[in-house]
């Protein structure tokens, strides 16, 4: 029998709530096990994403496929999902009145999925999902409890895997983070290795231009 989740994916492809949907190509909607215990959540379709329908397959889903894979796992084991479904043109940051009108697509998914815990990739994630003001910086790596979709959820922050593309010591924080998870999935410690699995691209600012080809 088909799981609740796509019954309710297969009206919301079609979504009109907000000006995105006219600047859209398609609805990024989320991709992964439906019955997924981890759910990871990060912040809008960028441009590969929104070609694709698939959250995650730029360069930042590269990283972090690399970073599932760093603790055994790939993403057909958890679920996948963003903020907003469509993209921001340009990639800009999401809008509030945006959040509003595509929250209830999120918390909806989190309702039908019900993971035991849900990874928030940077701040609009973080902050719509724990409820409050407290930018990454400050709660990355600190499992908090929460309720979401009725269900009690244990929410851990991370730093964007976007942000750590070119930064060396916020992937380290990040590969430090993601060592966590499968103890709070309930599974032994994990034992990072001493050298970092990925190597990031530069050590340099991100240019605007290469900006566009990230997100
Ligand atoms: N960044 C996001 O937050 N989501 C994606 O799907 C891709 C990049």
């Amino acid at each position: 029998m088909n799981h609740p989740l796509a019954a309710y994916e297969e009206p919301t492809l079609s979504c009109t709530r907000c000006p995105l949907s006219a600047t859209r190509t398609q609805v990024v909607f989320g991709s992964g096990d439906p019955n997924a215990e981890l759910m990871f959540v990060g912040e809008a379709p960028g441009f590969h994403e929104d070609q694709q329908g698939v959250p995650f397959v730029g360069q930042a889903g590269q990283l972090l496929e690399k970073l599932l894979n760093g603790i055994g796992l790939s993403r057909t084991d958890v679920y996948i999902a963003n903020v907003l479904k469509c993209r921001p043109p340009g990639n800009r940051d999401p809008h509030p009145e945006e959040i509003e009108a595509c929250e209830s697509h999120l918390f909806r998914q989190i309702e039908l999925i019900r993971p035991t815990l849900v990874a928030t990739l940077g701040n609009f994630a973080t902050k719509l999902l724990s409820g409050k003001p407290a930018g990454i910086t400050r709660v990355h790596g600190v499992p908090q409890q929460v309720t979401l979709g009725g269900n009690a959820v244990t929410l851990y922050p991370l730093y964007h895997p976007a942000a750590a593309l070119y930064t060396r010591s916020m992937l380290a924080v990040l590969e430090e983070d993601f060592a966590q998870i499968p103890e709070l999935l309930g599974g032994s410690p994990f034992v990072p290795e001493t050298q970092s699995a990925v190597e990031p691209e530069r050590e340099r600012p991100l240019e605007p231009a290469m900006q566009l080809g990230l997100f």
